[in-house]
């Protein structure tokens, strides 16, 4: 479907994860005919990247993540979304109107603005991270791990994205380490005892990445015992980083209020930021929950506080 740009449209969407796609979802069947930038190639959100998504209520036997987004996707399409595959580049959320800018150039205007721009994989900061990434030090399992079959690898993180990328890593690797800074894991039980019981998993604890080794390919890491401060260098030839997200408000910083961490900042219980017009839902805000299915909920209350907003308009 294509935009007309010469006109005021009631609500765009920015972002499309399960909080972006909801609140297209819920907007279209509204009639407010939203626009919705689904991003140049991260459509779909952080949903893409992982297997087997177990807790999306309604799918008794699981649902791959791709799939999930897919079927929001084409679900807010029957409404008529008129979905985008381009980025906002720039955001004018000052007025009534608000003014955004796409990567082609386009100006679109609309009355009412949901942001639905979730979160970035968090980097380790280390300067060898980035030179070797796509050689070795990947942040997405279910895109790189093929490329690790038969071999050695780690991964850095205790959360559950750390326990998901290990357990699907092992589909390939013929081992996976994970390493930990901490002694606890920060995984849910069920998540962390699948892990554990994987006989081609291994955990190493208290123990910090310091650098990541190799000229044209990864080689190694150097490693830190937090408690012993005895350093050591051990052979991979893969990292994969899975230590949490950062939310992605870069092009509102400055007319929105963020917190600390760069979160948005919402009123109470709604989707309100502090400019009229303007709502915030999904990993963008939470820093909480952080579940598909919380950003679904707040991508659904996003679309109806912005209805409500038009309504009183
Ligand atoms: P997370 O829960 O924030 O865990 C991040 C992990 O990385 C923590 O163990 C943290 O250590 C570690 N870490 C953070 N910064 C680090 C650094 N600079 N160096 C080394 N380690 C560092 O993030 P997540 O695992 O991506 O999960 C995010 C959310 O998504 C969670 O709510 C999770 O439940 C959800 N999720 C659910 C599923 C599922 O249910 N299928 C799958 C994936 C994710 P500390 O523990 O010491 O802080």
């Amino acid at each position: 479907m294509s935009v007309d740009y010469s006109k005021v449209h009631d609500v765009v969407v920015v972002g499309s994860g399960p909080a972006g796609y909801t609140a297209a979802i819920y907007t279209a069947r509204a009639q407010l005919n939203p626009i919705v930038y689904e991003g140049s190639v991260t459509a779909g959100g952080a949903l893409m990247n992982t297997t087997e998504v177990e807790n999306f209520p309604g799918f008794e036997n699981a649902i791959m993540g791709p799939d999930l987004m897919e079927q929001m996707r084409k679900q807010s399409l029957r409404f008529g979304a008129n979905l985008v595959t381009d980025d906002i580049v720039s955001m004018n959320l000052d007025g009534e109107i608000k003014e955004l800018e796409d990567g082609s150039g386009n100006k679109v205007r609309a009355k009412s603005i949901i942001l639905a721009m979730g979160s970035a994989y968090k980097e380790l900061g280390l300067a060898n991270e980035k030179r070797l990434s796509g050689r070795g030090v990947s942040w997405c399992a279910t895109c790189d791990g093929f490329f690790f079959r038969e071999q050695v690898i780690a991964v850095v993180g205790g959360g559950d994205s750390a326990m998901e990328e290990a357990n699907f890593l092992t589909k390939f690797a013929s081992k996976v380490v994970v390493i930990h800074r901490r002694e606890a894991l920060r995984a849910s039980k069920i998540m962390a005892e699948r892990a554990k019981n994987n006989p081609k998993i291994e955990f190493v604890f208290n123990t910090e990445v310091l650098d990541v080794l190799g000229d044209e390919k990864v080689t190694g890491l150097k490693l830190k015992n937090s408690l012993t401060g005895e350093e050591s260098i051990r052979e991979f030839t893969g990292l994969f980083i899975a230590i949490g997200h950062l939310p992605r408000s870069e092009l509102v910083k400055g007319q929105v209020k963020l917190n600390g961490e760069g979160y948005v900042e919402v009123e109470g219980r709604t989707t309100k930021t502090n400019i009229p017009g303007v709502f915030a839902c999904g990993d963008l805000v939470d820093f909480t929950y952080r579940q598909a299915i919380t950003a679904a909920g707040s991508g659904c209350q996003a679309a109806l506080d912005a209805e409500r907003f038009l309504s009183g308009h």
